[in-house]
């Protein structure tokens, strides 16, 4: 532990991150889910090895409705 934040991500980073989408929104940490959320499109992005991985393609919809699976 070396006075990294939550997730393992540095501070500095997680002020600086935003939704990879086309609006840029700042990015939320659950830190339950291990995970980066944006609250403009609702996605979710994963964090692995405390790496965020903003890809709109690795991203899930938290509210994608009730079909998903
Ligand atoms: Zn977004």
């Amino acid at each position: 532990m070396s006075g990294s934040g939550p997730l393992g991500l540095d501070p500095a980073l997680l002020d600086i991150l935003a939704c990879p989408d086309t609006h840029h929104s700042p990015l939320t940490v659950d830190e339950p889910a291990g995970e980066l959320l944006c609250t403009t499109c609702d996605r979710a992005f994963p964090v692995r090895d405390g790496i965020p991985v903003l890809l709109l393609d690795e991203a899930r919809h938290r509210n994608a409705g009730t079909t998903g699976a």
